[in-house]
C-alpha cells in the first residue's frame, strides 16, 4: 500500500516523499482512514511506528478543509520533548496546507509562548500543566476546537497529569473529534476515555506492547558496583559499532554521576533529566542529535517519546521497574525498521523486574556471560524455542563468534 492509495492530499503527498516517505505503516495505515472520517480513535501503538504521522497527517488534512478559526486542533503530550517532536513531524505538513501552530511547555519562557498563542494558530501542542497557565491567563481559548489528541497517554497519566486533564476538558466543546494515542491501557485510562470519547473506533489493541523484531537484546548479569566498569569496557570494546548511545538510569543523581564518570574516563557523553534547565536539555539533546557527543545518559521521563534518528545502541544501565518502561526504552533503537542493540545490565537483585519484563515478552532474555560476572536470577524461566535468541545478539558478539 502507498499514501495515495489512502487518499492523501497531494501536496502532503509530495512533502511526504521529499522525506523519502512512501508507504504507510501499519499504524498510519489503519488510522489514517479513521481519523480523516472524523471518529474517534484509540490507538496502542508502539514507539517507533510512524505514530506521530499516523494521527498528525489525517487531522491537519480534514483541519484544512473544515471551517477556519483559531486554535482547531489540540495535542496533548506528557513532555516538552515529545511537544516539540510533534511539531518536527507536523510542521512540514502543516506548512504544505497553509496551516500554523504552536507549541507551549513548561521550563520555557511564558511571554514569548503567550504572544504566539494570542496571535492565533491552528494547531496548539501542549504539555497540560503549561496549558492550564496559559488558559487561566487567557492566552488561548479553545470555543472552535474540533480535534483533540492525546499522545502517549498513558505516561501522561503516569506523570500524574489526570487532574490537569481533567480541568483542560472542562473548557473544551463536548462536540470535537477525540484521538488517543497510547503503547498501554490501564483501567484509569479507560474510565478517562469512557468519559470523553464516543463510540472509538480501536487500532492495534494489544495485550501488552512488544519490541519491534529488529532489536537484539541481552543481559549482562554484573555486580551493582562493577557497572561503571562495564560500561567503560563495552564502550571501548564496541567503540566502532556503538555510534550512538542511550544510557537510561534510574534516578536524576544516578544520571549526573554516570555523566560525569564518562567525561573523567574522556568519553564525550551528554546528560539529561528533569531537574536540568530547558536550555541544557536543549544543548545536550542537539549534541547527541548532531553526533557531537555519540553518549547520552538519561532518566525515562526526559528520554520518552524521544525521536532521534540512528540510535544504534540503547544501554539500560539500571533495569527499568516495568515491563513498558523497558518497551519504552527499548524502542529508542531500531526505529522505522532498521536495526538496534538493547544491552540491560542486571543484578543479583533485579530477580523481579526481570522477571516482570521476562514474563511480558514471554521469553528469557539472552545472557552474556562473563568471568566473574554474578548469576542472576530471574523470577521467568521459559526454554526457548530452537534458535529463538541466536539472532538477538548484537551484532559484534555475532561477529566474533
Ligand atoms: P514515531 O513512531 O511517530 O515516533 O515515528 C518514528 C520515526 O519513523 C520518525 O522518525 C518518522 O519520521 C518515521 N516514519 C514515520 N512514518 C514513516 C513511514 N511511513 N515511512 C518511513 N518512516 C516513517
Amino acid at each position: 500500500m502507498r499514501f495515495e492509495d489512502l487518499n492523501v492530499d497531494p501536496r502532503c503527498l509530495r512533502t511526504l516523499h521529499k522525506n523519502n516517505i512512501t508507504e504507510p505503516t501499519p499504524v498510519q495505515e489503519q488510522a489514517i482512514p479513521v481519523v480523516l472520517s472524523g471518529g474517534d480513535l484509540i490507538a496502542t501503538a508502539q514507539t517507533g511506528t510512524g505514530k506521530t504521522l499516523a494521527f498528525t497527517l489525517p487531522a491537519l488534512m480534514r483541519l484544512a478543509e473544515l471551517k477556519p478559526g483559531p486554535a482547531r486542533m489540540l495535542v496533548l503530550t506528557p513532555t516538552r520533548e515529545l511537544a516539540q517532536q510533534v511539531e518536527t513531524v507536523m510542521a512540514p505538513i502543516a506548512r504544505a496546507l497553509r496551516l500554523t501552530s504552536v507549541v507551549v511547555y513548561g521550563g520555557a519562557g511564558m511571554q514569548q509562548q503567550a504572544d504566539r498563542l494570542r496571535r492565533g494558530c491552528d494547531v496548539v501542542v501542549a504539555t497540560p500543566g503549561r496549558l492550564l497557565d496559559h488558559m487561566g491567563r487567557k492566552a488561548v481559548r479553545f470555543d472552535g476546537l474540533q480535534i483533540l489528541c492525546f499522545d502517549e497517554a498513558d505516561r501522561m497519566l503516569d506523570m500524574g497529569f489526570l487532574p490537569d486533564i481533567r480541568r483542560i476538558l472542562a473548557h473544551l466543546p463536548k462536540e470535537r473529534q477525540t484521538l488517543m494515542f497510547s503503547a498501554t491501557f490501564a483501567p484509569e485510562l479507560q474510565r478517562l476515555v469512557g468519559e470523553m470519547m464516543h463510540d472509538p473506533a480501536r487500532i492495534g489493541i494489544e495485550v501488552s506492547a512488544r519490541p519491534v523484531d529488529t532489536v537484539r537484546q541481552v543481559v549482562y548479569p554484573v555486580r551493582q558496583e562493577e557497572k561503571a566498569g562495564l560500561l567503560l569496557s563495552l564502550l571501548k570494546e564496541q567503540e566502532k559499532e556503538m555510534e550512538s548511545v542511550l544510557v537510561f538510569m534510574r534516578t536524576k543523581s544516578r544520571t549526573d554521576r554516570v555523566g560525569r564518570m564518562l567525561k573523567a574516563a574522556n568519553i564525550k557523553a551528554a546528560v539529561i533529566h528533569g531537574d536540568l534547565a530547558q536550555g541544557a536539555r536543549q544543548r545536550a539533546l542537539e549534541s547527541f542529535r548532531s553526533g557531537k557527543c555519540p553518549i547520552l545518559v538519561a532518566t525515562d521521563v526526559a528520554a520518552r517519546g524521544l525521536d532521534i534518528d540512528g540510535i544504534s545502541h540503547v544501554i539500560n544501565y539500571d533495569i527499568p521497574q516495568t515491563a513498558d518502561d523497558y518497551i519504552h526504552r527499548i524502542g529508542r533503537t531500531a526505529r522505522a525498521q532498521r536495526e538496534g542493540d538493547a544491552i540491560t545490565f542486571v543484578c543479583p537483585s533485579d530477580i523481579s523486574p526481570l522477571g516482570t519484563i521476562e514474563k511480558t515478552l514471554g521469553y528469557n532474555l539472552p545472557r552474556i556471560e562473563r568471568e566473574g560476572a554474578p548469576v542472576v536470577l530471574s523470577t521467568y524461566r521459559k526454554t526457548p524455542a530452537a534458535g529463538a535468541s541466536r539472532n538477538r545478539r548484537p551484532r559484534s558478539l555475532l561477529r566474533r563468534r
